[in-house]
């Protein structure tokens, strides 16, 4: 059978190459100029760099899998980075189960229950239940309250803004859970994933595998709406030009399919519609000096205006940039929030006092080179029950299916889940 695959992301990538291993043949249309989505990269001199800050878990055995068969192993690089915690003012390190023991913003016994709570999510199958309740009405009657108001409320408000007290506790479920497998030493430190050279060199070697195997992968090409014809799927037209195919699956945002999509029954449409997003923009500086201690800066504090910093050159070294130190600042926003529209010198300047805040040394001038990347449909917004509002691969229209990162949850929105995702919906797709 002919497919049309809407979108080169991580599961536009997954979905054709699946679909071609089962003896398809498919086409994959891209908007942008390259493929990759919210995993693409771009050039830092002669090293390439995600736009968004990238790295993976020991348990992410999908994407450790494109590695493998796309003979690129000996570049992934496993290391133990630190993490920290920014709060009243101190930056505190958060990665292991010692650094949780001295967080002194917790009382002790506190500190306590939150490492159980860690445990508990770590080996707990079920997460179906904690899919009516939410993270804040868990933590408060299983830990704490104040351990709700210093960890994870404000995670949770920097990631999905306003509905951060409607996001379900199977939310945090799916982020522990899996990652308990990237732990080493019994469990004390957590060693995270990195491909030497970027994520870019996998994104490449999977169109160039695609190729190989007769796919066609077509960039700068937007498709501009789905054809059907008497209630089945016909084709798209992409680029002004039609093109026709048995099968059409749409891996792009809910919103986006939406505006391209053929007439689809209210009740089915209010559903998609009712599925939210949240923006993000990411600020990546080439500095002089190092700002922050640590790889991974969480925040937990009112006074901070970004959602965290990333400081890529503490956990990759220098030397693979030329020697220049590179960290990502960001925010999960709205896209109507007024910071969503800044230039990065605006974007820089209405941090410039936060980032005083967390290097007291700071100075604008140690940042010699900013790249500003926004992107609308940063991550699904999950509220209360929403196992009920995801939706299924099918649509009402025959053969044309959706695959996207609305139907991931519990787990998190990442390169693993989006290449395991695709494979789930190619094994629901007989062999040609
Ligand atoms: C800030 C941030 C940090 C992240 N950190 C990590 C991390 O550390 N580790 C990790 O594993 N994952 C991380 N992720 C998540 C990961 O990047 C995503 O889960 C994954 O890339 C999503 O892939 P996708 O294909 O589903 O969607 P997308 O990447 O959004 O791809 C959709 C593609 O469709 C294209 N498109 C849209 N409309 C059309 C159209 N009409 N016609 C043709 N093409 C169209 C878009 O241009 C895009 O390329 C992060 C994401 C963000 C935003």
């Amino acid at each position: 059978m002919k497919a049309i695959v809407i979108g080169g992301g991580i599961t536009g990538l997954s979905v054709g190459y699946e679909l071609l291993k089962k003896g398809h043949r498919v086409t994959i249309f891209e908007r942008e100029e390259r493929i990759g989505g919210l995993a693409g990269s771009f050039r830092v001199g002669d090293a390439w760099i995600e736009k968004f800050y990238h790295h993976i878990f020991k348990s992410d055995t999908a994407i450790v899998g494109w590695i493998e068969e796309l003979g690129l192993s000996d570049r992934l690089i496993w290391r133990t980075s630190p993490m920290g915690f920014f709060h009243n003012g101190m930056v505190y390190r958060f990665g292991t189960p010692f650094e949780l023991l001295r967080f002194s913003p917790l009382k002790f016994l506190d500190r306590i229950k939150l490492g159980l709570a860690v445990l508990r999510f770590q080996r707990r199958e079920d997460w179906q239940s904690l899919d009516g309740i939410t993270c804040g009405e868990w933590f408060s009657k299983n830990v704490s309250q104040a351990t709700y108001d210093v960890v994870w409320k404000p995670l949770l408000k920097l990631k999905f803004g306003d509905a951060h007290q409607s996001v379900p506790a199977a939310w945090i479920w799916g982020r522990i859970h899996p990652r308990a497998k990237s732990r080493s030493k019994g469990g004390m430190k957590e060693e995270l994933g990195y491909l030497g050279g970027g994520f870019e060199l996998m994104i490449q070697r999977m169109k160039e595998r695609i190729e190989s195997l007769g796919g066609k992968i077509i960039e700068r090409t937007a498709v501009e709406y789905i054809i059907q014809e008497r209630n089945k799927v016909k084709g798209v037209v992409a680029g002004g030009q039609e093109s026709f195919a048995d099968m059409v699956i749409s891996t792009i945002a809910l919103p986006a399919f939406l505006r391209i999509a053929p007439p689809l029954p209210k009740d089915y449409s209010s559903n998609l519609e009712s599925i939210k997003y949240q923006a993000v923009m990411c600020l990546i500086m080439e500095c002089e000096e190092s700002v922050s201690p640590v790889y991974w800066l969480n925040v937990s504090d009112p006074g901070i205006t970004f959602g965290g910093l990333i400081e890529q050159t503490n956990f990759i070294s220098r030397e693979q940039y030329g020697g220049k130190r590179i960290m990502y600042l960001f925010n999960y926003l709205s896209e109507n929030d007024p910071l969503f529209i800044m230039s990065a010198d605006e974007y820089l300047s209405h941090h410039e006092a936060s980032l005083k805040r967390i290097n007291p040394s700071f100075r604008k001038e140690w940042v010699k080179g900013k790249h500003l990347f926004r992107a609308q449909y940063g991550t699904v917004i999950y509220t209360m029950g929403y196992t009920a509002k995801m939706p299924p691969f099918d649509t009402p229209v025959k053969r044309l299916s959706l695959v996207n990162t609305s139907q991931i949850y519990p787990y998190d929105r990442n390169m693993n889940n989006c290449a395991a995702l695709g494979q789930r919906f190619a094994e629901t797709v007989p062999s040609a």
